[in-house]
């Protein structure tokens, strides 16, 4: 008898048949003598349809009065989903976050957890029901009702698993695992058996929408087992494990990409001490993350450009407050391009294996794709270039690395 946390997402709790579907897996799983929790999304659409209402009132809602609106999202699913349990004959009982302590900040619409009550949902496993969670939602220390962000039900699930010492935590979604790359710009893409946990967090902060990122945080700093699967047909999904030696054939794992990027530089910096900090640190001021970065060594007369990434969302207030600073530092000229994509490639395997960088870059100039940026870690290489080339730079290196292949062995 294992304890195992399933989280059901959007998608999977879409319509009243979807949560009937969603009973009867978790009854099978409980009739296998397994102690299950489920954690679910809002039905699909639903976050968004709240936000919208919201919008209608107030451009910038008080956040204390969104969280309030968009936990009621998540509390239809769990009233219905216990429901569809019981008359399946299957007793359940739904829970909010607050109910079962999910103990919050008071960071409204980006609350982080801090600590959770497992005692309460024991108790109900011990008397043999199903216990469903709201995901997405917890409480701070005055009792308000906080939100985990967008897409933070995968976090509720992984952190109710750690506080109960669950044996699994199964995210069931729309897809049935973790892919090489999306199967919508390259068909060829193949369902990943395992990825390291390592692999699985350069993934999903390079754009990979699996996973939430602070659920795979979460997982690692907990130990959390994770695996990625299907509410909609069978299989094993995607396990995301601890050990290395299993992909140590692969090179190359997955390629992620992100069409979220816009990038910014400024041409004709003074080339002295100080300057990057006078550039960054408005921009930071301004909460404005700060991907990629490249500084030129500067030429004869002491001036060098300065480059860097933020998200296209960022890029109207980046490009007003570098207008600014450019005046301030004497700088030649602001130039900004939002029409750029970042394409990752993702693997432990790179450790061990030299020539990756230099491969990736061939492949890319065979198709004539002009790399803008480069940045590289332990265990990804990122490229920045033309929007225009997603589609055929995914591709091109998805073929490179042999991802379509036959898994190793
Ligand atoms: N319902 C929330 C959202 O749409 C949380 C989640 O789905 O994980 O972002
Ligand atoms: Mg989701």
């Amino acid at each position: 008898m294992a304890l195992i946390v399933q989280k059901y997402g959007g998608t999977s709790v879409g319509a009243v048949e979807r949560i009937q579907a969603v009973a009867e897996r978790v009854k099978r799983w409980r009739e296998q003598g397994h102690q299950i929790v489920v954690v679910v999304s809002a039905m699909s659409g639903e976050t968004d349809r709240l936000i919208g209402l919201a919008k209608q009132i107030q451009e910038r809602p008080e956040p204390r009065e969104l969280d309030v609106l968009m936990s009621t999202g998540e509390q239809v699913t769990i009233a219905l989903l216990s429901m569809a349990l019981a008359a399946k004959g299957c007793p359940a009982r739904s829970y909010t976050g607050a109910q079962v302590h999910i103990l919050t900040d008071s960071a409204h619409n980006k609350a982080r957890i801090r600590d959770i009550d497992a005692a309460r949902v024991r108790a109900d496993l011990d008397a043999g029901r199903v216990v469903v969670v709201a995901g997405f939602q917890g409480v701070d220390e005055q009792g308000d009702i906080t939100t985990l962000g967008r897409g933070g039900s995968d976090t509720s699930a992984v952190a109710i698993a750690a506080a109960l010492k669950a044996d699994e935590c199964q995210i069931y979604t729309d897809v049935d695992g973790v892919y090489t790359t999306d199967p919508r710009v390259e068909p060829k893409a193949r369902k990943l058996s395992r990825i390291t946990f390592e692999e699985m967090l350069e993934m999903a902060s390079l754009g990979s929408k699996v996973l939430q990122i602070r659920s795979v945080e979460f997982a690692g700093k907990y130990k959390v087992p994770l695996r990625v699967l299907s509410s909609f047909g069978e299989g094993e999904g995607t396990l995301i494990t601890f050990e290395e030696e299993v992909v140590e054939d692969a090179k190359i794992s997955g390629i992620a990409f992100s069409r979220d990027e816009a990038k910014l530089t400024v041409l004709g910096v003074p080339d002295q001490p100080g300057v990057a900090y006078q550039i960054l640190g408005p921009i930071a001021d301004a909460n404005i993350e700060v991907d990629m970065i490249i500084q030129n060594i500067a030429a004869q007369e002491a001036l060098t450009d300065f480059t860097f990434t933020v998200h296209r969302n960022d890029y109207a207030r980046a490009l007003e407050i570098l207008q600014g600073i450019a005046q301030t530092l004497g700088a030649r000229q602001v130039l900004g391009d939002t029409q750029i994509v970042k394409v990752s490639l993702v693997g432990v395997g790179m450790r061990s294996h030299a020539g990756i960088a230099s491969q990736m870059f061939a492949s890319l100039a065979k198709e004539g794709i002009n790399i803008r940026m480069i940045s590289t870690s332990e265990i990804k290489i990122s490229v920045v270039i033309d929007e225009k080339y997603l589609e055929l730079g995914v591709r091109t290196l998805h073929e490179a690395f042999g991802l379509a292949g036959d898994p190793a062995p």
